[in-house]
């Protein structure tokens, strides 16, 4: 029967295909024991079931090549390390010897246990290793009960619907042609999220009914933009789905065409476009796009899911590598921003705080880690010798905080200069933008720094105190509650008076939907997803920045959201 879900659109595209549902395993194991004659077969099983985990994860990590390898590798040696681990091993063992449990029974109990030594110390450091313990019990439990004809999920035109998914796994069901991910929980701002985005394969977050309401085989409709997904569609549906993917075939077609148009308002006015990305395949897309540059390269990403602190030469040559990808346009290095949604494991951010998003996070913990501060600073300035790199600081609340950076900034790139290490002539200096009260005082920081660049996801976080990433605050953060449209129109002048270049690369700046909004309100310089240059080229070519302009005073009169879609509509008609 037909039935309509609603979810987060985390990844856009539309994808018709076959669920492939994955109920969370371990946690759905009824009890089960076996009888003494059974042990020694039970503990084979078991054994047969962790090496073809073993083998599996090995295969995945050995197909993994470039900077997926590097990025995603680090949680599949990290999912290798947990199933080695000899008090899981062991603990299974001696459930099934002494406690006479089937090995599925056993696997349960041990995460259970596991977990709750893990929730019993409340903190984030944990919390992302219970996901990726989650993860390995899964993986053991499948090979329990793989048949020969099971496969890896995620074959060619299926869509997974499951509780979550790791990043680990995105990469690898893509490749097997997966055509798109639903999961339970999760948000767009996720890694996962990003990651999907990356690899252009839609998805759809926070589906709370998805596990309930889908069962295996189902046919689905999913629309990552809206976050709508249609089960078992009825002959309207199908006819909309084939409507809807001809409009973004033609789309896509005349989207190319500006591969290499100037973005260039309708009345003249040249706009600069970059792009936000990390990874080898971003940086070419963004290339191939025409990107001005690259806005931001989120450094954490190097930081993730792994154990160990990446050093100053591997992170040079990542640096370089997106430097060297870029052909001579710059290449936006963002400083560390780990802490509160982007816990790592390799244990840096402070664990245990009670609020996260306020506490030692972005520049605070730069500071206070000079020695990690100063790696990243010598690997950034030593990939400025190989093209345009801007140093780019984060989470920034006050004057001294970029300051002290700026300080160390200068006295490193002498002591380099002392050690003839080569380094650009000139490395430009920023700030981030993304606590209300730098958004107020920017102008004051104008002195010390080359640019800004505002990061809204977090500035709309701290301005209307919602979190980004909770689910049940979906309404209520936007980018177009009126405080926020006053705030960067504020900024942006601030910006002006003080000829301080300054782009935005939040979310905000890749919704070709809201570019009349931020253009009126005085920004000239947009950072996007790779995957959003062309449709954001487009929304900046049909605009009349002139008539955007003499509308302003009215888009800051709205008092509530629905006015700004108002103004929106009017805009989007001139
Ligand atoms: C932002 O806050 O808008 C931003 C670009 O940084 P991040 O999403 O990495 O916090
Ligand atoms: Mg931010």
């Amino acid at each position: 029967m037909r039935r309509a879900l609603q979810g987060v659109g985390a990844s856009k595209g539309l994808a018709l295909g076959r669920a492939r549902v994955r109920h969370p395993h371990a946690l759905q194991i009824a009890e089960e024991t076996i009888s003494p004659e059974h042990v020694d077969a039970e503990l084979a099983r078991l054994d047969g079931a962790l090496e073809a985990a073993r083998v599996e994860l090995a295969g995945l990590r050995g197909r993994l090549h470039g900077t997926l390898a590097q990025e995603i590798g680090e949680f599949l040696d990290l999912h290798v390390l947990i199933l080695d681990d000899p008090e899981l091993r062991e603990g299974l063992r001696d459930l099934i010897r002494t406690g006479r449990y089937s090995a599925d029974y056993a696997l349960k109990l041990q995460r259970d246990r596991l977990a709750q030594a893990f929730q019993a110390m409340d903190n984030d450091y944990f919390r992302v290793r219970l996901d990726d313990l989650d993860h390995v019990i899964g993986r053991v439990h499948a090979a329990l009960h793989r048949r020969e004809d099971d496969g890896v999920i995620g074959l060619a035109g299926e869509i997974l619907v499951a509780d979550d998914i790791a990043p680990a796994e995105l990469a690898e069901l893509s490749r097997r042609q997966l055509v798109a991910v639903v999961t339970r929980t999760g948000s767009p701002l996720s890694h996962s999220a990003i990651i999907a985005r990356g690899l252009h394969l839609p998805m759809v977050v926070g589906c709370a009914d998805a596990l309930s309401h889908v069962n295996d085989g189902d046919a689905l409709v999913l629309d990552g933009r809206d976050g709508l997904i249609v089960v078992e569609p009825d002959a309207d549906d199908l006819a909309r789905y084939r409507a809807l993917k001809a409009k973004i075939e033609r789309k896509r077609a005349s989207l190319e065409r500006l591969r290499r148009a100037p973005t260039r308002t309708r009345d003249g006015i040249d706009i600069g476009l970059h792009a936000n990305g990390e990874r080898r395949e971003e940086i070419a897309e963004a290339l191939a796009a025409g990107a001005d540059g690259i806005g931001l390269f989120r450094t954490e990403f190097l930081f993730m899911g792994r154990a160990t602190v990446p050093d100053e030469e591997e992170q040079f040559l990542a640096y370089r590598d997106a430097v060297l990808g870029m052909a001579g346009r710059p290449v936006t290095l963002r400083t560390l921003d780990l802490g509160a949604d982007k816990a790592d494991s390799s244990g840096l951010a402070l664990r245990n705080e009670p609020n996260p998003a306020l506490g030692l996070r972005g520049v605070r913990l730069s500071l206070s880690r000079p020695t990690l501060l100063d790696a990243q600073l010598r690997a950034m300035l030593r990939a400025s010798a190989f093209g345009p790199v801007r140093i780019l600081v984060p989470m920034v609340t006050a004057r001294e905080e970029i300051d002290a950076v700026r300080t160390r900034l200068h006295l490193l790139a002498s002591r380099l200069r002392d050690e003839d290490v080569p380094t650009g002539e000139r490395v430009a200096y920023g700030v981030m933008v993304e606590v209300p009260a730098a958004a107020l005082t920017l102008a004051d920081y104008a002195d010390l720094v080359d640019f800004a660049a505002v990061g809204t996801n977090d500035l709309v976080q701290y301005l209307l105190a919602a979190d980004r990433t909770h689910e049940a605050l979906d309404g209520l953060y936007s980018e177009r509650h009126p405080a926020v449209l006053r705030l960067l129109h504020q900024l942006f002048a601030q910006a002006r008076d003080a000829r301080l270049p300054i782009h935005v690369c939040g979310e905000f700046a890749g919704r070709a939907e809201d570019v009349p909004l931020l253009l009126a309100l005085g920004l000239r310089d947009f950072s996007v997803h790779p995957g959003a240059v062309l449709e954001v080229r487009e929304a900046i070519r049909a605009a009349d920045v002139g008539k955007l302009r003499r509308r302003a005073a009215s888009l800051l009169q709205c008092r509530e959201r629905t006015e700004v879609e108002r103004w929106l509509e009017r805009a989007r008609a001139l």
